[in-house]
C-alpha cells in the first residue's frame, strides 16, 4: 500500500534543497499544505508586507510544485491552537499516513507542532520533523560543560569545528510524481487584517526562488569579496538583501553557504575576507535560533540578562513617536526609519544605530523597538530581530557592553560621510553640505523653513542618563545560569 505524505510548508517556502518535501517525495505520493493563520500572525506582530511576501512566494511555490505534479491545499487555522483539528480532517479526507515538516523553534510553533503531532497520533498518522532551517540542530553546538553558547565566537569556533568535518549536505529537488486526483487551492492575493503594500516595495522584493537564486548568484559572483569593506555604507548596496528570502525560506541557509563557498575556493574560515565575513553572518543568523532554543526566555520577552529588567525605562510615547515616523531631528535615524517604513528593510548598521538611540539616548524599552520592527519588516524573524535588540540594548546575549554607546551623529559621518543615503530619504536636506547634513542643528538648523525638526534629545546628557541608569542596576546572580 502506497503510503500518502502531506508536507506541510511554514518558513520554507521552495521545492529546492528542502529537506521535508524531498523526504516526503521519496516516502509516497505527496500533498502540500500551508496554513493562513491571521490571528497568530497578528499576535505575533507580523508585518503586511511579510505576509503579503509570503502570499507572493506561495503563488509561486504553487506553480513550482505543479511541475511535481504536487497539489497545494490551502487551509485556514486563524489561531495555531486550531492547526491540530484542521490537520487531522485534511488528513482523514485524503487518506494521509505521515506528515512532513521543516522544523521552527520558538516557543509557540514548538507547543504548535508537539499539539498537532498529538492529535494525529490520535488517527494513527505519523508527523515527522526535519532539520533545514539551521546547519546543526539545537542542542547539538554545545559548550564543554553541556550547555548552549553565551558568546558569538566561542560558538562559531564550535561551528567551524563542524563545518571542517562535515558540510551540511545539499538535498536533491526529488522528481516529479504521478499525477493526483487532488485539485489545488488558489493562493489569494491578500488576507484580511494585512494590507497589500504598494508597488513600489513589492517591486523591491521579486518573489519566487528564481529571483531569490538570481539575487544570490550576482551577489556572489560581483559583491561578495567587498562585502567586508561594503557592509558597513547604507548607501551602497553591499549587502546581499537575502534576509526576507532567508526568513520565509525560499532560499535556505545551505545554498548560501555554497554560493559563499564557490567563490572562496571551499574554504570558510580563510581566503576572501568578504566571503568569511558574510558567512559569519549566517553564523550570526544561527547562533540566534540556539539562543532562542537553548534560552527560551527570550522567547517569551523577557531579557536575557534578567537583571536588566529592572533599566527605569521611559515612558515617553511623544518620543517614541517621534522615532517611528523618523521625525526625531537626527539625520541618520530619520534616513534609516524611513528606509524601513518605504521599502521593509533596514541595512544593519542602522538597525543598530537606531536601536541603540531609542533604548539608550531615549531609554525606552528595547521591547517597544522590537515590536515596532517586526510589523514592519518584511524580513522580521523573532531570534535575529530579539538577538539584534538585546544586543543593542546591552539587555542580550553576547551584548554590546553598555558603556560603548554609538553617536549617531559620529556614525553618520563615518558611514555615511558624503550624506548620500541621508540625502535620499530626507530630500528635505537635500541642500544641506557634507559637512552639515549629519547635524543641521549644529549649522544653527533650517528646521522652520526646510520643516525639518530639531532633535528632540540633547546627546550628552541622554548618553549620560542611559550611562547612570546601567550602573545603577543591582547585579544578580541569575544572570549567569
Ligand atoms: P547580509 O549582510 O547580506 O547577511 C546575510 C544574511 O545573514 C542575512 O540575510 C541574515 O539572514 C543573516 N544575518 C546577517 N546579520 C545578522 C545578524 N546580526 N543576526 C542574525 N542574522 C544575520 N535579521 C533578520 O533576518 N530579521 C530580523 O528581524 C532582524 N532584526 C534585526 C534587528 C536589529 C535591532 C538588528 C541590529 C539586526 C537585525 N537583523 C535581523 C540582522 C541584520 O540586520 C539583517 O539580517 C540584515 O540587515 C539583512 O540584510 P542582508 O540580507 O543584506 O544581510
Amino acid at each position: 500500500m502506497t503510503e500518502r505524505q502531506l508536507m506541510w510548508f511554514r518558513g520554507d517556502l521552495r521545492v529546492r534543497d528542502n529537506t521535508a518535501l524531498a523526504a516526503a517525495m521519496s516516502a509516497g505520493p505527496t500533498v502540500a499544505l500551508f496554513l493562513l493563520s491571521p490571528q497568530q500572525w497578528q499576535e505575533h506582530d507580523d508585518a503586511p508586507c511579510k505576509v503579503d511576501f509570503w502570499l507572493r512566494n506561495l503563488a509561486e511555490l504553487a506553480r513550482e510544485l505543479r511541475a511535481l505534479n504536487v497539489p497545494l491545499l490551502l487551509r485556514t487555522a486563524a489561531h495555531w491552537r486550531d492547526a491540530p483539528k484542521v490537520i487531522a480532517t485534511l488528513c482523514r479526507e485524503h487518506g494521509i499516513t505521515r506528515v512532513q515538516v521543516n522544523d521552527e523553534y520558538g516557543i509557540h510553533e514548538t507547543r504548535r507542532d508537539e499539539q498537532v503531532a498529538a492529535e494525529l497520533a490520535k488517527i494513527d498518522v505519523d508527523f515527522q520533523g526535519h532539520l533545514d532551517q539551521l546547519f546543526f540542530q539545537p542542542g547539538s553546538v554545545l559548550t564543554q560543560s553541556g550547555g548552549y553558547f553565551k558568546v558569538f565566537s566561542q560558538f562559531r569556533k564550535a561551528c567551524y569545528q563542524r563545518l571542517h568535518t562535515a558540510l551540511p549536505a545539499r538535498i536533491a529537488t526529488p522528481p516529479a510524481q504521478a499525477s493526483l486526483d487532488i485539485t489545488s487551492d488558489s493562493v489569494p492575493g491578500a488576507v484580511e487584517g494585512f494590507a497589500t503594500p504598494d508597488a513600489t516595495l513589492q517591486a523591491l522584493w521579486p518573489a519566487g526562488e528564481d529571483a531569490a537564486l538570481e539575487r544570490l548568484t550576482t551577489f556572489a559572483d560581483e559583491q561578495i569579496d567587498d562585502y567586508q569593506v561594503q557592509r558597513d555604507l547604507p548607501a551602497k548596496p553591499g549587502t546581499s538583501q537575502l534576509s526576507a528570502y532567508l526568513a520565509a525560506g525560499v532560499l535556505s541557509p545551505r545554498q548560501c553557504l555554497y554560493a559563499a563557498l564557490r567563490i572562496n575556493q571551499g574554504e570558510f574560515e580563510t581566503g576572501s575576507a568578504g566571503a568569511v565575513t558574510w558567512i559569519n553572518e549566517l553564523l550570526w543568523r544561527e547562533f540566534y535560533k540556539h539562543v532562542l532554543v537553548g534560552y527560551p526566555r527570550v522567547s517569551r520577552h523577557r531579557a536575557f540578562r534578567p537583571h536588566t529588567e529592572a533599566l527605569p525605562w521611559r515612558d515617553a510615547p511623544a518620543d517614541l513617536a517621534a522615532w517611528q515616523q523618523g521625525r526625531t531631528g537626527l539625520p541618520l535615524i530619520d534616513a534609516a526609519m524611513r528606509q524601513l517604513l518605504a521599502t521593509g528593510w533596514m541595512h544593519n548598521r542602522l538597525r543598530m544605530v537606531v536601536a541603540m538611540f531609542l533604548t539608550k539616548n531615549l531609554l525606552i524599552d528595547w521591547r517597544e523597538g522590537e515590536r515596532f520592527f517586526m510589523r514592519h519588516l518584511i524580513d522580521g524573524d523573532l531570534a535575529a530581530n530579539n538577538g539584534g535588540w538585546q544586543w543593542s540594548a546591552s539587555t542580550g546575549t553576547d551584548a554590546v557592553p553598555y558603556f560603548r554607546l554609538f553617536n549617531p551623529i559620529s556614525q553618520s559621518q563615518r558611514f555615511d560621510p558624503e550624506g548620500r543615503f541621508i540625502r535620499h530619504w530626507l530630500p528635505e536636506l537635500a541642500d544641506l553640505g557634507n559637512r552639515d547634513i549629519h547635524n543641521p542643528a549644529g549649522a544653527g538648523g533650517l528646521f522652520g523653513p526646510a520643516g525639518y525638526p530639531a532633535p528632540i534629545v540633547d546627546l550628552a546628557s541622554s548618553r549620560d542618563r542611559a550611562l547612570q541608569a546601567f550602573k545603577n542596576l543591582p547585579r544578580q546572580e541569575s544572570d549567569d545560569e
